[in-house]
């Protein structure tokens, strides 16, 4: 079989632009700004495993579409068992609650490239907080609007910084040296959060799951279960699943 070298540098093309997408959060401090994109909220939030066998983030299909997910089911039989280390193990394999916004950062190399950044609810809440303080108000505004001071810290041994907001004193102008008319054209160009946002079937997690969790015989049980599953799982109701594994998803959010 030939090898497609246009379409593999087009793909290695979209993976670099994807990767530039994101706002990666530099030790100590940043001056950032959340553009308006979403209509009267400052984010939008989606469901990710991460971590497993190295591979990169992705979208829970249960959380994200409504379908099977054998990573979820899987951590959840971990966490059944009702022991610290399975517990622990499942805790690393529950879906993660990731919030993205559209920002700006100041003083950067290119201050009207608009980035991606994802940040767990904790600090979602703290930015409401902001929001909710009438001196402050919309904090997206492009004219009267509120920088972020964005502080991130390593305390003791933790490898993951600490992460924490406030708000600048004066609010400003989200641009100030460009037209109305180019600014409105920078962030109607915005590109949507969830074509960056690695996708896998059903199918494909469970072989990830197989692959690294499971023995050949227990991949077998699974695989039937996962047809049974199909067929209900379109009438589920989600929002019912709240149960003691969800607190625990929630729990370890919060910990983040
Ligand atoms: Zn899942």
């Amino acid at each position: 079989m030939a090898l497609d070298i246009k379409k593999m540098k087009e793909r290695l093309g979209n993976q670099k632009k994807g990767s530039n997408v994101f706002f990666s959060v530099p030790k100590g401090e940043s001056i950032i700004r959340i553009v308006p994109f979403f209509p009267n909220e400052i984010a939008t939030n989606y469901f990710l495993h991460y971590g497993i066998n190295k591979n990169p983030a992705f979208l829970c299909p249960k959380r994200t579409d409504g379908e099977y997910c054998a990573v979820c089911d899987f951590a959840s039989q971990m966490w059944k068992e009702n022991d610290p280390e399975s517990q622990k193990m499942a805790k690393s394999l529950f879906v993660k609650k990731r919030f993205y916004s559209p920002i700006v950062v100041r003083g950067s190399e290119n201050e009207k490239e608009i980035k991606w950044w994802g940040y767990p609810e904790t600090l979602y809440n703290e930015i409401c907080g902001i929001c909710d303080d009438p001196s402050y108000g919309d904090i997206s505004d492009i004219e009267n609007g509120t920088d972020l001071i964005l502080k991130s810290v390593l305390v003791g041994k933790n490898p993951f910084p600490k992460l924490s907001i406030k708000a600048q004193r004066n609010t400003s102008k989200l641009f100030t040296d460009i037209s109305d008319e180019e600014c409105k054209k920078l962030l109607g160009n915005i590109p949507d959060i969830l074509q960056f946002l690695y996708k896998k079937t059903p199918d494909q997690v469970q072989e990830l799951v197989n692959k690294c969790f499971l023995s050949e015989g227990d991949a077998e049980e699974v695989s039937k279960e996962t047809r049974k599953y199909s067929k209900s799982s379109k009438e589920e109701n989600l929002e019912d699943e709240k149960d003691d594994i969800a607190k625990a998803f929630d729990e370890l959010e919060n910990g983040v």
